[in-house]
């Protein structure tokens, strides 16, 4: 047996640790009035003791915590059980807050509930993080592919956008490398500055070509960040996409538009002038044929002028399909058009003008039978652009002038 003094030694022990416990505790009687609060209780609620005592935690209640929360808290208190949950709180000053309570019904000699303890712990922080973490989830599925690696590379997670662009379900993803995605269209010196850009910078953002699931070839924006630790140590990349296929096809389109004729989809004048003027920086040997419909007028006179469409557009498919992968076809005006011919001199040239000119001869173009003339010239050594033309122009008037359906090389045209 204690004597009296021991016992109230060991109490008076017993209620300092308590008062001093840096978790919030209460002891409440059966109605759950306050019998009893510590230091941390008044620091984390804001209210004096006097406040406290002889109330009921509704002062603290925020209104916010499901009902069904008090209820299975006082069935199991009334069951003589340990109720532990979690509780939205509000201080004195009006500021809400998370607590993580455990509730401990304190039996009598007789078995008889007396009293209620309950430690608290603050967790309004880790609420908060859970919360930024369901934020930057949802802003991870929303929007622009993304990827996440190691810092070996290895992918740890992607998101839904990420599989739609790519046809990679997460699992067929998650573990492999990025090399997965390669299309084979990037050299090693391109992986090398995208690598050194991202050691150097932290950073680096591109136009990367990527491979998906079945095969196909896809362009993508993409920005790469390199996430490092305290120590500076590089621990993830994050990679963020989207597809720049519809855009890649406007520019094209544009550039098209921009570079052709809109009537036969040849070359225009415009970019005739820039493939002249890209020839123009090399030597070597550089011939242009140039050609002109005979009696065209006469044709739009008889059949319309729209089937002198049909058959200009038919004219240039069909010539179209008769050159070689470099030679390149553009309308020079009207009826008018110009084949630049690289790395051909002027024998080659001939031959293919002439071949031309039997095949436009013995092709019925929508149907009609139609001829050409043509003037065919090669460069001279500093020749310009302008005089090189004008040579081929003279060689296609003779051709005019000696009865049409005929090809004449510059050897042959008056200078
Ligand atoms: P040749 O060249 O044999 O001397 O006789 P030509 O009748 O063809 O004479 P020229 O080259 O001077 O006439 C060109 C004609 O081509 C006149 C014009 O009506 C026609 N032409 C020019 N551009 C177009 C076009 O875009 N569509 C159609 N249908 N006709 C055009
Ligand atoms: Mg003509
Ligand atoms: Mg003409």
């Amino acid at each position: 047996m204690k004597t009296p003094q021991q016992v109230s030694d060991w109490f008076n022990e017993f209620y300092t640790a308590v008062e001093q416990s840096p978790a919030a505790t209460a002891i409440t009687d059966t109605r759950g009035v306050f019998l009893f609060v510590n230091r941390r209780f008044l620091e984390v609620t804001g209210y004096s003791r006097e406040e406290l005592l002889g109330r009921t935690p509704a002062v603290i209640q925020s209104g916010h915590t499901d009902p069904h929360v008090y209820e299975s808290l006082w069935s199991t208190l009334r069951a003589g059980k340990v109720w532990q949950g979690e509780m939205l709180n509000r201080r004195k000053n009006g500021e809400l807050y998370w607590e993580f309570e455990i509730i401990t019904p304190v039996h009598n000699d007789a078995g008889e509930i007396v009293s209620f303890v309950a430690v608290k712990e603050d967790i309004t922080r880790r609420k908060q993080q859970e919360h930024e973490l369901r934020l930057l989830a949802t802003a991870f599925e929303t929007g622009q592919a993304a990827l996440v690696t190691d810092a070996e590379q290895r992918i740890v997670r992607v998101n839904r956008a990420f599989s739609e662009i790519t046809g990679y379900a997460a699992s067929e993803a998650i573990g492999e490398t990025p090399r997965l995605f390669q299309s084979g269209r990037h050299d090693e010196a391109f992986y090398a500055r995208l690598w050194d850009e991202l050691a150097n910078h932290g950073h680096w953002q591109g136009e990367i070509w990527n491979m998906d699931r079945e095969g196909n070839i896809f362009p993508v924006w993409e920005s790469i960040t390199a996430v490092t630790d305290a120590t500076g140590e590089v621990v993830n990349y994050v990679a963020m996409f989207h597809n720049i296929r519809e855009r890649k096809n406007r520019e094209r389109e544009l550039n098209r538009q921009a570079l052709h004729d809109h009537l036969t989809g040849a070359g225009n004048r415009r970019a005739f002038e820039r493939a002249m003027w890209a020839v123009g920086h090399e030597s070597g040997d550089l011939s242009v044929v140039l050609f002109d419909v005979d009696h065209f007028k006469q044709v739009n006179d008889t059949h319309g002028h729209e089937r002198g469409d049909r058959i200009l557009r038919e004219l240039v498919e069909r010539v179209s399909g008769w050159l070689r992968t470099n030679d390149t076809l553009y309308r020079w005006g009207g009826e008018e058009f110009c084949i630049l011919l690289p790395a051909t001199g002027l024998e080659g040239a001939s031959i293919l003008a002439e071949r031309i000119r039997q095949w436009v001869a013995q092709t019925p173009l929508d149907g009609l039978a139609i001829t050409i003339s043509l003037g065919v010239a090669s460069r001279l050594p500093g020749e310009s652009a302008v005089a090189l033309m004008e040579r081929a122009d003279a060689c296609l008037y003779q051709a005019k002038r000696e009865g049409r359906n005929r090809s004449v090389a510059e050897a042959a045209c008056p200078h």
